[in-house]
């Protein structure tokens, strides 16, 4: 497929530059990667063990340490020793990776609503009452269903500049679908959108109003060759599409289609999370209101079917643990 003509930019890559601050971006600064995704999916089916995952995943002895140990930094996972002689650790959720639940029950909820397969059991998930069921964002205020034309943003007490992180040493670890996870239905499409630290935060930004390249950039503080590169992989996706705003010189923009829009829930689910984990004393550098209610929007996921909030616990996946 051609990819799209790279719009006219200022050439130099900017450095390490200061951005505004945001919780769902926080947030994929440590999420935004597929392997990171697939531990945390198979962490919630009580996956614990290193050569589970390795069995599970098919990554490489020394990716999944490293990923394992970004988690553990983070604050996710925790080890805990389960055998002496010789000593075994395992990983457990902590209460802040625990809470990370809502965030995966979105990313189902998006793929299985764009890319339903009825032999993914992950798309099959059942609720405690009785029913496969979507999860649904609702305000936890009016009880409502959210959508995002009916939320804005203004700034929180913890509302700041500050520096966007410098680009890991890795290139991006978007893979073909299929080379890996062999036997092992996952989320192919949802971690090929999100599983990039990059192409999540240009998702986040559009969501808070970006649409021009220089939008963007300034926004997110991105190497210019970068950007390009995943604003024309998030248009092939079918997550943006490209608008002409300007005829002489052509100039575009990038608006969420309907499938994109749709990752709303995740979004106000990075927020929710990193408002609560990641904000520290400074509080929520973003406030989100929910404009028919008129309050601020504390979300909530609920079961389309029988409408109580949906809990780990509650949860079932046919076929697996
Ligand atoms: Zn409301
Ligand atoms: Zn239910």
């Amino acid at each position: 497929m051609a990819s799209a003509p790279r719009p006219d930019v200022p050439q130099e890559p900017p450095a390490p530059q200061l951005v505004q601050a945001n919780s769902a971006a926080r947030a994929l600064n440590i999420l935004g990667d597929r392997w990171t995704l697939m531990i945390l999916f198979l962490a919630f089916q009580r996956v614990r063990r290193f050569d589970e995952f390795q069995g599970r995943i098919g990554l490489a002895r020394s990716l999944l340490t490293d990923r394992l140990r970004r988690l553990q930094a983070a604050g996710i996972l925790e080890k805990q020793r389960y055998q002496e002689r010789p000593p075994r650790d395992e990983y457990r959720l902590t209460e802040m990776g625990l809470d990370l639940y809502p965030v995966a029950l979105t990313i189902i909820r998006w793929e299985k609503r764009w890319f339903y397969d009825p032999a993914n059991p992950v798309h099959r998930l059942r609720h405690d009452c009785g029913h496969e069921f979507t999860p649904e964002l609702r305000c936890g205020c009016c009880d409502q269903s959210v959508s995002p034309r009916d939320v804005y943003v203004l700034d929180g007490p913890g509302a700041r500049l500050e520096p966007s992180l410098p680009p890991r040493a890795q290139r991006r670890s978007i893979v073909p679908a299929g080379g890996l996870n062999q036997g092992n239905p996952m989320l192919d499409r949802a971690f090929q959108v999100l599983g990039d630290r990059w192409t999540s935060h240009v998702i986040a930004a559009a969501f808070l109003g970006r649409r021009r390249f220089n939008d963007f950039q300034a926004a997110l503080g991105i190497a210019t060759n970068i950007l390009a590169d995943r604003l024309a992989r998030l248009v092939d996706l079918g997550v943006l599409r490209r608008q002409l705003y300007q005829e002489r010189p052509e100039r575009w923009e990038y608006r969420l289609t309907d499938e994109g829009r749709d990752l709303y829930p995740l979004i106000a689910e990075l927020n929710r999370w990193g408002d609560r984990w990641l904000a520290g004393q400074a509080g929520p550098p973003l406030i989100t209101w929910h404009r028919p209610c008129g309050h601020v929007l504390e979300p909530r996921l609920a079961c389309d079917q029988c409408g109580r909030t949906v809990d780990v616990r509650a949860v079932t996946t046919p076929g697996m643990a």
